[in-house]
């Protein structure tokens, strides 16, 4: 199976009634994918996402969270 391609692949989602506003989570992500927008944070560059979780670990109020895919294969039957 080839690579997902990356406008399929999930980017961790923001709640902004739960933002507070903090940053932490801009701070924690090594590849700069989120920035805040007004007083919330944002995924600003999808493509940098890297899907290490940094930002779902350290946020205070469980605002970021990264969906997940479940991709079946079919099995070959040999
Ligand atoms: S760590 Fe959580 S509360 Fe703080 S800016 Fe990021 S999403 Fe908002």
């Amino acid at each position: 199976m080839g690579e997902i391609e990356r406008e399929e692949r999930p980017v961790p989602v923001v709640d902004a009634a739960r933002c507070n506003g903090c940053g932490l989570c801009v701070e924690a992500c090594p590849t700069g994918a989120l920035a805040m927008r007004g007083e919330t944070a944002a995924v600003a560059r999808p493509d940098a996402c890297q899907y290490h979780g940094y930002c779902e670990r350290i946020c205070p109020t469980q605002a970021i969270t990264r969906p997940f895919m479940i991709i079946f294969q079919p099995r070959s039957i040999e």
